[in-house]
């Protein structure tokens, strides 16, 4: 009877610990973290994913973020599949700026187990910026230099200026610098420069650059559009003449727009060294036809069909005239843009780049280095141009600045390289 009595206990001993190490035993949970939260700023959204290979009936999962004595719950419940972003408000919460750690237990009803460790850093302070150089007013289509410093932390950094973005290039003892300028949008939507610094951690930044834009006034130029002239600006685009003002619309709206898009793609690195010196080159023996700002209305039978504002100048000499690099640079790009046409782009350090466009053929290729005077191409009608001429651009960070400050070199010695190579202890 005592030996039945023993073996029943010990059969019912076998059931209930198998019972348990059913449902607990051979529990996984997965929990993983992605090393973009190895730094927790001042307000951070933790990506978490759990990943339990059972589904328990009992049992909590409990994730914290510990500093010292300092915890707070990121996560407490069920052990179940999860895959969500977490906010976490650590300065709010009373943080310091230090380690902590990342810490999950698994709560059975028997034993409480920590599963997962992760070491971060909390980083709750934004950068500092110092501005050390700026423009005190900017004309429209005039550049600018502006020189900063920020805490060594400082991950990205830029000038905001409504929609614009000019990068903050490193350069020596931490000082970051760029090339602005006033764009022609300013007249229609009116911005204010900032300075946005963005630490390592995620932190922002940012600061009001009391820059004062001063409006200018820019020709109105009408331009009278024969049936023979709709129908050769059609013909480039499209393979036969019909519906000239609707095609005629698409071409100067949708392909310009466009164009300025991938050329601010194109625009968007830049080296951190300036190439250029003294004055850009006109393209020697030309004469202006066009200016930067000029405000074009189209007509075509005496009613306005379309409007368009210059962002650069035409240069007109002879048919296939040589183009040469207005300054020393990179070229960044060789191709075939809508309005354009057959396209040079050349880099010269700080954001500040030249445009070449409605070029015959080019003579240098992406990547080569080229120097101040050196032959590229030649003009011709390619992209939306009606006569054989050269449109040069001056793009800051994409942004069309006017090419006759450039031509300026006694302006440029006093507001562009002087800024531009000072240093800063
Ligand atoms: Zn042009």
């Amino acid at each position: 009877m005592r030996r039945l009595l023993l073996s029943s206990f010990i059969l019912a001993l076998l059931v209930v610990g198998g019972a348990l190490w059913y449902f607990y035993g051979n529990l996984r949970v997965n929990i993983d973290i992605p090393p973009s939260a190895d730094k927790l700023a001042a307000e951070e959204n933790i990506h978490l994913q759990i990943k339990p290979n059972k589904r328990p009936p009992l049992g909590k999962l409990e994730i914290l973020l510990v500093q010292g004595n300092k915890t707070l719950t990121l996560y407490k419940g069920n052990i179940k599949c999860a895959d969500t972003d977490i906010l976490v408000k650590t300065k709010e919460a009373g943080f310091k700026n230090g380690e902590a750690q990342i810490v999950a237990y698994l709560e059975l009803p028997f034993k409480r187990e920590k599963i997962f460790q992760k070491e971060v850093y909390i980083d709750t302070v934004p950068p500092t910026i110092s501005v050390l150089e700026k423009p005190r007013r900017l004309v429209i289509g005039e550049p600018g230099v502006v020189a900063v410093k920020t805490s060594p932390d400082t991950a990205d950094i830029y000038v905001q200026l409504g929609e614009a973005k000019f990068k903050l290039l490193s350069t020596e003892n931490g000082t970051y610098k760029t090339v602005i300028t006033a764009p022609l949008f300013l007249l229609k939507s009116p911005a204010n420069y900032f300075i946005v610094a963005t630490d390592e951690a995620g932190n922002t930044a940012k600061v009001y650059l009391p820059i004062a834009i001063k409006p200018k006034k820019f020709r109105t130029v009408k331009i009278e559009l024969t049936k023979e002239k709709l129908e050769e600006i059609v013909l480039k685009y499209f393979s036969s003449p019909d519906n000239l003002v609707e095609k005629f619309t698409q071409i100067n709206t949708l392909f310009r727009a466009e164009d300025e898009e991938y050329i601010r793609e194109i625009c968007s690195n830049s080296e951190a060294r300036l190439m250029a010196e003294k004055a850009f080159l006109q393209l020697p023996g030309s004469a202006p036809t066009a200016f930067y700002g000029d405000h074009r209305y189209y007509y075509y039978n005496g009613k306005l069909i379309g409007e368009s504002v210059h962002k650069g100048i035409d240069l007109a000499k002879y048919r296939h005239a040589p183009v040469v690099a207005a300054n020393n640079g990179r070229v960044i790009f060789t191709g075939r843009l809508k309005i354009y046409g057959n396209t040079v782009i050349i880099d010269h350090g700080f954001g500040v780049f030249t445009l070449y466009g409605h070029l015959n053929d080019f003579t240098v290729s992406e990547g080569e280095y080229v120097k101040k005077g050196q032959l590229i191409g030649h003009t011709d009608t390619t992209g939306l141009a009606l006569g054989d001429h050269l449109h040069f651009g001056v793009l800051i960070w994409g942004y069309a600045a006017n090419p006759l400050f450039f031509f300026d070199g006694y302006y440029l010695h006093y507001y562009f390289y002087n800024p531009l190579k000072k240093t800063f202890p």
